[in-house]
């Protein structure tokens, strides 16, 4: 009940179970578990309002998109155009991939029924009768749980025609990609979902204006969409009573690597590192931090002097990275930071769509100079090439995926220059143990 979510929201230990706080019980995923939990008590509430009342609630509540870029979810609603004639579209982005983001898919295998009811109360909001979920295909275990989630919804009349008597009708399509990366950008997720191959389009037009098939379309990441129904539920003031002025509410911080317990701590915005790591057992024993990534690999990277920088959209940017996915990966003393940079670059160069040339060019050349410079091939000279490249990258990308590429670079070269250089001197890796012998 509703009394029980405010008190786990306000939980004194300082973390928020909210849509984690059930993952464990014995069929979750199931329409009868997230009933028991107040599953679907928002929807009639939603549907008594009208559609504009919902956008202004989500506006109010100051629900920042949960996809990375922390875009303000009823700002975005309140852009689809009001009075027209042509079709509106929900599109829930469900490709999770940006390495060490690893949410979204844990939280619809374990609460699928949690993302339905936010995509018809969000769909109702912007008055389409259409709704996608655009999931990565490879997580096929995911798809038969919203399958079959689906099909307990339109069996329960809260999917299809005249939704609980409300008169709304909303159908939901689960879509499964096919695992490109850049399908996660939400434009190059357009031209996928309608057939095409992904890559990303020219914006503006925003989707808001022109998205699926030219049409005002709205596109939420899943954690910002399964927030909407316990606004609607639990009101604004709850959901502003956690987090900060300008990045209220909880999300789910994933920690991942060199740490005693990794996993999903979902907590209010504004906890720091720190705290995380003291739910989380702390770095793995004997060892100490030696470099983070506060939101996946392609925001910049943070040390151990950025442990206490509060973990939201501004403190955060003003730290000199981005909150994004709040990916929390985390590198230990044995990591090499030049090993980690090479591998997140390959990814990077082999998941570019081609599409243009500095994106397409430029990862492959960091790569290369990546590979030489790890190997003890390297030179000086290579260390201003890659800063030079990512500049050329940086702004002149067709999408952020570029722009995401240089991040690991130059933040680790303005963090971990010695090392980088530490490579040069020492003809190869010093943390290879094999090339330390022959060194020795
Ligand atoms: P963006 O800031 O350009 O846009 C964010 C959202 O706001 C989009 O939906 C966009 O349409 C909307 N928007 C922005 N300005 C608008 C305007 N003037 N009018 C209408 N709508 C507007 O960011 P982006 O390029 O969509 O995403 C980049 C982020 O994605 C990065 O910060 C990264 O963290 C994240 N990312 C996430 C994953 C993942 O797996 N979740 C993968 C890769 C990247």
């Amino acid at each position: 009940n509703d009394e029980a979510v405010v008190a786990v929201g306000k939980s004194p230990t300082g973390l928020t179970p909210v849509l984690t706080r059930y993952w464990a019980e014995e069929q979750a995923w199931t329409l009868d578990a997230y009933r028991r939990h107040g599953g679907y008590e928002a929807l009639p509430i939603a549907l008594g309002m009208d559609p504009d009342a919902v956008i202004a609630a989500v506006k109010d509540s100051g629900i920042r998109g949960r996809g990375g870029a922390g875009f303000s979810t009823g700002t975005k609603w309140s852009f689809i155009p009001q009075g027209d004639d042509k079709p509106h579209y929900l599109v829930v982005n469900a490709d999770e991939s940006e390495p060490g983001t690893c949410k979204d898919i844990p939280f619809m295998l374990a609460t699928p029924h949690a993302l339905v009811e936010g995509v018809i109360i969000a769909a109702y909001a912007i008055r389409a009768r259409h709704a996608f979920i655009y999931l990565r295909g490879e997580a096929v275990p995911v798809l038969r749980r919203l399958h079959a989630a689906v099909a307990e919804a339109y069996e329960a009349g809260c999917l299809g025609r005249d939704i609980l008597g409300s008169g709304y009708d909303l159908e939901l399509v689960v879509h499964a990609g096919a695992g490109a990366y850049i399908c996660g950008e939400e434009t190059a997720l357009l031209d996928s979902l309608e057939g095409r191959r992904g890559q990303p389009r020219l914006r503006p037009p925003f989707p808001a204006v022109a998205g699926l098939y030219a049409c005002p379309t709205v596109v939420n990441n899943v954690e910002s969409i399964a927030n909407v129904p316990l606004v609607i539920r639990n009101g604004v003031d709850w959901y502003r009573s956690m987090g900060t002025e300008k990045s209220p509410g909880f999300a789910m911080f994933s920690l991942s690597g060199h740490v005693t317990t990794p996993g999903q701590y979902e907590a209010p915005l504004g906890i720091t590192l720190r705290e995380l790591l003291g739910y989380a057992g702390g770095v793995r024993a004997g060892h100490r931090l030696k470099f983070w990534t506060p939101g996946g690999s392609s925001t910049p990277i943070f040390t151990d002097e950025h442990l206490d920088v509060p973990l939201d959209y501004e403190n955060v940017a003003a730290a000199g990275s981005m909150l994004g996915t709040r990916a929390l990966q985390i590198f230990d003393d044995t990591t090499c930071v030049v090993r980690t940079v090479l591998r997140w670059t390959e990814f990077y160069a082999h998941e570019s769509c081609g599409k243009c040339t500095p994106c397409r060019e430029g990862t492959w050349w960091l790569v290369q100079i990546l590979e030489r410079l790890e190997h003890g091939r390297g030179t000086e000279a290579d260390l201003e090439k890659l800063l030079d490249i990512s500049d050329n990258i940086l702004g002149r990308a067709f999408c952020a995926l570029g722009d995401g590429a240089t991040s690991p670079i130059t933040s680790s070269l303005k963090y971990f220059r010695d090392e980088y250089v530490a490579h040069l001197e020492h003809g190869g890796c010093p943390f290879d143990p094999h090339l330390s012998t022959l060194a020795a």
